[in-house]
Parts: structure tokens; sequence; C-alpha cells
């Protein structure tokens, strides 16, 4: 990833001279400052499993705080049909790429992403996921591997790139590694305070704020919401409190996937996508309450891709909803984009998956 540090110079003088520019704009029309960008991610999460989430949350969800609304076209380079790998990459490093690809483009090249432009530039940046944190989603903002499924090679690159904090689950893919590596022990020798479920619960955790956060939320993939698994609020909360206090002016960049809506939606499982939806809306609480009052915080809201082909059928009441599913796989569909604070008006409109890297780096940069 050299040629990174090459570019650099010539990115940072672009970046300045538009800063200026859009200083003198900004105090002319007096818009507000953009210090943070928090991306919700809710996988598999079409229109039909917001609606479905939403009527069976006494139809409503903390999404409709949201007074901007867009579409993204979520289609890989090589496929209409996206998977996880290609949608996270195109957000995280603007880049249509082929199915299974995790942040590197067609020609299977390392395209860097938002989260390593935010650090570059002295931002504090996080991830939180449901998922293993080394699943397709969270791994497209720090990984840059061919495969999807290489989870250890993907676990590497928590040693390269100084993300200040990630929660989730996958502890196997540091501490029980075919290579006999213990990267727990690393992380620690790098300056961060890992903890786990075993040890003490997230909500207990008193994050030292001289250090980088790390905490493993299973072994392998945390439990479905319906099985217990509570963490997301209490993880974007504890993620954007730490993150805001230790970023002081520079701002913060964090992701937080609801992995799991579409393990649901490959399930057939109405039932699984409606307890995940909910549950996701707990992190969208959390970062609309810390926006609302912050002001300098833009906040995004979408999916990579529909899962399941999933349809509300007639018959169905606010108790009780008669679905349908026409695949167990992904779906083509236009996918909803939710904005809120200062920039949220970029979001409206349809736009291409990768216009969402575009406008996140021309919020945070420019
Ligand atoms: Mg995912
Ligand atoms: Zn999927």
């Amino acid at each position: 990833m050299k040629y990174f540090f090459l570019l650099f110079p010539m990115l940072l003088f672009s970046t300045c001279t538009k800063k200026q520019i859009s200083t003198v704009e900004a105090s002319k029309n007096a818009t507000p400052q953009i210090k943070n960008v928090i991306l919700l991610i809710g996988d598999g999460m079409g229109v039909t499993q917001i609606s479905a989430g939403m009527y069976m949350n006494g139809n409503t969800l903390n999404l409709e705080r949201c007074k901007v609304v867009g579409l993204h076209k979520p289609s890989a380079s090589n496929n209409l049909v996206t998977d996880s790998a290609a949608g996270a990459t195109a957000f995280a490093c603007g880049k249509k790429t082929y199915n299974g690809a995790i942040g590197v483009d067609p020609d299977k090249k390392p395209v860097k992403s938002i989260l390593e432009h935010a650090e570059e530039q002295g931002l504090a940046t996080g991830l939180v996921a449901t998922s293993t944190i080394t699943h397709a989603t969270p791994a497209s903002f720090i990984a840059h591997v061919e495969q999807r499924k290489m989870m250890e090679e993907i676990a590497m690159y928590f040693m390269k790139t100084e993300v200040d904090l990630f929660i989730g689950g996958g502890k196997k893919y540091f501490d029980n590694r075919s290579d006999k590596k213990n990267l727990s022990k690393q992380l620690r020798e790098n300056g961060y305070y890992v903890s786990d479920f075993v040890t003490e619960t997230l909500e207990d955790v008193e994050i030292p704020m001289d250090k980088n956060f790390a905490y493993f939320t299973a072994n392998d993939n945390p439990l479905p919401a319906y099985q217990g698994r509570d963490y997301i609020g209490v993880a974007a909360r504890k993620a954007i409190s730490y993150l805001d206090q230790k970023s002081a002016d520079k701002g913060f960049f964090l992701m937080i996937e609801g992995s799991q809506i579409d393990w649901g939606g490959h399930a057939n499982n109405s039932d699984y996508i409606v307890s995940e939806v909910i549950d996701f809306d707990n992190a969208v609480k959390a970062a609309l309450d810390f926006a609302e009052k912050d002001g300098q915080t833009l906040v995004v809201i979408t999916a990579d891709h529909e899962t399941g082909g999933y349809a509300i059928n007639k018959g169905s009441t606010l108790d009780s909803l008669v679905t349908q599913f026409t695949t167990d796989y992904h779906t083509a569909d236009l996918i909803p984009v939710f904005a809120f604070g200062p920039g949220a008006a970029e979001f409206g409109g349809i736009y291409e998956n990768t216009a969402i890297f575009d406008k996140m780096m021309k919020a945070l940069f420019e």
C-alpha cells in the first residue's frame, strides 16, 4: 500500500485548497461545519425490512427522525446483485468491485478506505458490528484482501491501522489462529485496552482514555438478538462518547453495523428480521441523540442491499405480518439512505452506492 503515501501529498494539497474555498463559502452561507460522520449500515435492510420492523415496533422507528431520504443503486462491478463485501467496499472506498472483494478494486488492488483517510488526517475512528469484526462489512473499512473468507488475514489489518475502537465478535481470528499468533497480545503491545464478553460486560467497561479500545462480544459470531444479544445500543453510546472525547477538535468517523438483518433474510425468517431491525434502531437512536445535541455530526443510515425478496402481503396487521420471500439470497432493489445533521441534504436523490463514499469524504475533508 506504499503508493498511497506517494499520492498523499497531492491529496493533501487538493484538500487544503478546497478547505479554504469551502471555509469562505461556509461563512457566507453560515453552513455549520461537519466534524464527525457516523455511518450506520443495516446489512440486508431494504424498504420491506424497515417497514416490518416499524410496524412491529408500534409503527415507529428512530429512523423517522431523519428528514432527508435518498436511494442508492447497490450493484457490484460484476453483478447487478451485490454481496456485502462489494457493497461495503463501495461505501468504504468509493469503488464498485466484484462480489467477495474486501477493500480492493476489480483488479484486486487495495483502495484506501474512508477510515484510513480519517486515521491519516488525525481523526478518531471506530468500527462496531453484531457479526464478527472481521466479517465483510466492517472488514471493508480496514482490510484489503481478495476474498471475504480470509478472516485471519483480515484480522492482521487491525495490527496495521490503528482504529481507535472496535467492538464485535470473532475473538478466535485474533487468539486461536492457524499461524499461532496471539493478536490480542499484539493489540495490547500496540496500546489497546483489550477486553471481551468473558472478562466483563461492555456496559461495565471503563475505557481508559489514553488507550485504544478493542472489545470482543463473542468467540465467533454473536448470537441473534432474539436469543439475547443486546449490545448494539450500549456499543454505539460508548463508541460515540469515547471517540468524541478522544478526537478533541479533529472529529471522528464511526461505522456501526446491524449485521444480522441480512441473516434473517437468508433464513427467510421474518421474526429474525424484525428483531434485528428493532435492535439496530437502538444504535440509530444513540447516533441521532448525539448528533442532535452536537450539531456538527452527520449521520447516514443505509444498507448494502436487500436480502430475501421480502414482502408484506394482504392480511397483515400492526400486530401480525403475513410475509413472503422470493429468494434466500440478496436482490438488486434500490436501497434507502437516511441522513441527519449538517450536510444531510446531499443525500437526497438517486445515486450509485459509491456516491455515499464521495459524499462522506466531502463532508469530512472539504
Ligand atoms: Mg455485514
Ligand atoms: Zn447476505
